[in-house]
């Protein structure tokens, strides 16, 4: 037997857990180049707007236009594409659309209030986000399923106006990714990428307006644009490489398992793709069906370089010993291959999704079961969650005293304003213990 691509590590070594440490490490976009470059690029755009974004754009995508206008496609334009792409394309498109939409309306936070005794009334009110920018990648690839994970929960949220911009190099444009557009209700769409269009939803120019929040990944000068643009406007999450933890008991077919572990590698050679099974014969079935598996492979020198630089195959002592790892690692995609997977379900505390039983490979769920694709990666599902409709809306705290409770909440207040020595407080609340004013 050749010798296996994946490293194999087994929980009982000595030295297992400085192993799974170096395996799991990975250090989040940095690049001192890129950060001067984003930094140049970010305040050029501030101060000179739309001949900044016409300039960058002729540089880094090699797309001469002399008016924004030339970049902004027209609603037109969107429809046009959703009636060129194959009818089968198109029914793809607006079913995975339709059980996204469906899914995530679930997710909708609704206000609430409650009225005390006294007449005073406590509440929450929810509120879609007025515009958001939703960033599509069109470098080296286009992905119209990010346009629906991003888009359909922003609409599902109420966003009054969402703003989508994805670069398109040497004018290059995709149909399936303005034909998503279209099907997700985005409201306007412009050719423009990398950090240039970030500041430009970040600080708004003559042609795109400012935004509020802004999602959606993209490559080192994106990612490093995000991140230097924050606390002018909301983010989502920085992503890092995407991450499959596939956990088997040993009894699914091997060439199942061998293409989850593809599934996830093809992205890039970043990724990392795990394998954990009580069963060490199991293991050693699925080496071997991605050694005959993988030749035929498109993307076969970017699995082998994923699997071979970050992934890894582990043999535990048995499932409660499997289940414990998952929490250890927080994986971004969790598949459960194993009879029965509610039983664990439980005992899980960090995943950013868990795909359950023999059936549900990842490759389901990125398109089109419902579920946001847009996960926590790197071990962040011990703190964040799946982008959903909540990230779209915020919330404004609601209170409306009555005179008696106003009067009741001023006496407590008052005792702790005197206490900060915050005199203007104490007053403001006593002049309320004494009730109305022209009483
Ligand atoms: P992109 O749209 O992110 O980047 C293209 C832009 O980068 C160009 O428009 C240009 O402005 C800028 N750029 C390129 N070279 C530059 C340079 N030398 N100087 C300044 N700016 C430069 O598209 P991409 O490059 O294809 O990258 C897409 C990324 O998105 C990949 O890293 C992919 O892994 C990631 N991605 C992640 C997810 C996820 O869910 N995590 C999903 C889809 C894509």
């Amino acid at each position: 037997m050749p010798e296996p691509l994946m490293a194999r590590l087994s929980s009982r070594q000595a030295d297992f857990d400085s192993l799974l440490d170096a395996l799991l490490a990975w250090d989040s976009v940095s690049d001192d180049a890129v950060a001067s470059t984003v930094q140049h690029v970010l305040a050029d755009v501030k101060a000179r707007g739309d001949a900044a974004l016409l300039e960058y754009t002729r540089q880094f995508d090699a797309l001469d236009v002399s008016a924004m206008a030339e970049l902004e496609f027209s609603q037109e334009q969107l429809l046009a594409a959703l009636t060129r792409i194959d009818a089968a394309q198109r029914e793809a498109l607006e079913n995975a659309a339709a059980r996204i939409r469906h899914y995530h309306e679930k997710q909708v936070q609704q206000s609430w209030s409650y009225t005390e005794a006294d007449g005073t009334v406590l509440g929450q009110q929810v509120r879609g986000m007025d515009r958001v920018g939703l960033y599509v990648p069109g470098g080296k690839a286009t992905y119209p399923s990010s346009v629906l994970m991003n888009a359909v929960p922003a609409k599902v949220a109420g966003v009054a106006e969402l703003i989508m911009v994805s670069p398109t190099p040497r004018g290059f444009v995709n149909d399936m990714v303005l034909a998503a557009a279209a099907i997700a209700g985005v409201d306007r769409v412009f050719a423009v990428g990398g950090a240039q269009a970030i500041a430009a939803l970040a600080y708004g120019t003559e042609s795109i307006p400012r935004v509020d929040k802004i999602v959606g990944p993209g490559n080192i000068y994106v990612a490093t644009a995000k991140r230097q643009v924050f606390g002018s406007v909301g983010l989502d999450m920085i992503a890092g490489p995407s991450e499959i933890l596939v956990v088997c008991d040993g009894k699914t077919d091997p060439d199942w398992i061998a293409m989850d572990l593809f599934s996830q590698a093809e992205h890039d050679e970043d990724a990392q793709s795990l394998l954990i099974s009580p069963d060490a014969d199991f293991l050693d079935a699925v080496a071997v069906s991605i050694e005959r598996l993988l030749p035929d492979m498109e993307r076969v020198d970017i699995i082998r370089q994923s699997l071979a630089g970050r992934g890894a195959m582990i043999h535990v002592a048995d499932m409660d010993e499997a289940i414990a790892l998952v929490n250890r690692i927080a994986p971004e995609h969790l598949e459960l291959s194993v009879d029965q997977p509610e039983q664990y379900l439980a005992d899980i505390r960090h995943a950013g999704a868990i795909f359950m039983g023999r059936h549900t490979p990842e490759a389901l769920g990125d398109y089109c079961a419902g579920p946001n694709h847009v996960l926590p990666t790197s071990g962040t599902a011990r703190f964040s969650s799946p982008l959903g409709v909540y990230d779209f809306q915020k919330r404004s705290s609601i209170i409306n005293c009555s005179p008696a409770g106003a009067a009741t909440l001023a006496a407590t207040a008052s005792v702790l304003a005197r206490g900060e020595s915050l005199t203007a407080h104490a007053r403001s609340a006593e002049y309320r213990m004494a009730g109305d004013s022209d009483e």
